[in-house]
């Protein structure tokens, strides 16, 4: 693998499709490696265009503009960053041998939409997942219903992140969790899955890696489970090391060997699994980096954004663990552009703790705008210091600052 001089005509060209915070750290992992890195997104100032050699603004899912872009910069390698892309034209690309698709543009593809993915874990590759049917009118959930028992969830196709998701417990849920499907899917497209409620005792990320061995071949490797707790459907803590018996590791393993194999390619993988004692379902798969993983910043020598950036070009990996860590999430609590962030000192006096803002453009308050990591001899007290940092920082209006300024 050779590595050429950033902006010259022997440069090592990356385009990542989705400039956010898990964008952001993988460019700045390519950057150290010495990479052009090429940051496209739908809007601008986003994160990782921040920290990028160039930037482009474009509607991700208008393939014949991302084509444009494309053959423009000339990247070797095209890193998708979120499922939300005009994915046959990375088919194509590929296709074409324009540039080489992260892992594979069968994967962004497959991984896109619940359905694929869902199809190709359950059906091909006959993994353990919760009962579910798909369904595209709301007679059909109906039925769906029926047949995986209640309690259930309803997601639409094209969702990620718990959006457009509610759960069923009664048939009396069913109109207002289909209406609420077809309001909040990414995608106009009246297709949901209905899955059967699993009673997990926890759930985890196990970050996978595809990258190339001693021999040339690529060679499997894991991180240590990591831990997590979602709030309708969204990430808001991590730790790593997650324990686990042997048993369910060995499965959650084997279950991640074998999805990651069927997408193939280079790169790193978050593959969700659901825990009950030595039981383990699989639940999802995303073919790059995953937020809950962002604890890997904390706990282990090479990130997860490093072993993407290396298992992408190429090089070898190393995936041990440093130390336990936790990550918590630091939402906006505010809607409004430019806000400011105080308390930043007193969360990083907190013992282990480090930050990252992501520097976004625009705050919601629900939107996450930076997260606290703290490493400590266990992962409890990581949970408690990362929780502390988090909560020390506040988000603050600035709006009023800046009418001064334009005032005067
Ligand atoms: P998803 O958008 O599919 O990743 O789901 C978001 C979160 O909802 C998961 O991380 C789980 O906490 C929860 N969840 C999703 N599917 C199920 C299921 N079949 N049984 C229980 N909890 C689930």
């Amino acid at each position: 693998m050779r590595i050429g001089t950033p902006i010259s005509s022997s440069a090592t060209r990356v385009m990542l499709l989705g400039s956010g915070e898990l964008g952001k750290e993988v460019v700045i992992a390519l950057q150290r490696l010495g990479v052009e890195v090429i940051a496209v997104d739908r809007y601008a100032d986003a994160p990782a265009q921040q920290v990028a050699h160039r930037a482009h603004v474009v509607a991700m899912t208008d393939g014949t503009a991302l084509r444009k872009i494309i053959e423009a910069e000339k990247p070797h390698l095209i890193v998708p960053e979120i499922e939300a892309i005009a994915t046959d034209m990375l088919v194509e690309i590929e296709r074409e041998t324009l540039a080489e698709v992260i892992p594979t543009a069968r994967a962004a593809q497959l991984t896109m939409n619940r359905e694929g993915i869902r199809r190709l874990a359950a059906e091909e590759l006959g993994l353990k997942t919760s009962p579910y049917v798909f369904a595209s009118t709301v007679e059909e959930v109906r039925a769906a219903v029926a047949k995986v028992g209640l309690p259930c969830l309803l997601k639409p196709v094209m969702s990620s992140s718990g959006k457009g998701q509610s759960v069923i417990k009664s048939e009396n849920d069913i109109g207002k969790a289909w209406d609420y499907a077809m309001t909040s899917g990414r995608v106009a497209q009246a297709r949901v899955i209905v899955e059967g409620f699993i009673k997990f005792d926890f759930e985890i990320t196990l970050l996978t890696v595809r990258a190339k061995g001693a021999s040339g071949a690529v060679e499997t490797t894991f991180c240590e489970p990591i831990g997590h707790i979602q709030v309708d459907g969204d990430y808001v803590e991590s730790w790593q090391p997650q324990r686990m018996t042997p048993v369910a590791l060995k499965k959650a393993q084997d279950i991640a060997a074998r999805v990651t194999g069927a997408l193939g390619g280079r790169g790193i993988f978050g593959v969700e699994m659901f825990v009950a004692g030595d039981d383990v379902w699989f639940s999802e798969v995303s073919p790059r980096p995953h937020d809950t993983g962002m604890v890997t910043m904390a706990s282990q020598r090479q990130s997860e954004f490093d072993l993407h950036a290396r298992a992408i070009l190429g090089l070898p990996v190393d995936t041990t663990l440093a130390s336990p860590a936790a990550s918590a999430v630091i939402y906006g609590g505010l809607d409004e552009p430019a806000i400011a962030f105080d308390g930043v000192a007193e969360a990083l006096a907190v013992p282990g703790s480090d930050l990252r803002l992501f520097g976004k453009p625009e705050s919601f308050k629900k939107r996450r705008m930076g997260v606290a990591l703290a490493h400590a001899a266990d992962t409890d007290s990581a949970r408690a210091n990362a929780k502390l940092a988090a909560a020390r920082v506040r988000p603050v209006s600035t709006s009023f600052h800046t009418q001064k300024v334009t005032a005067s």
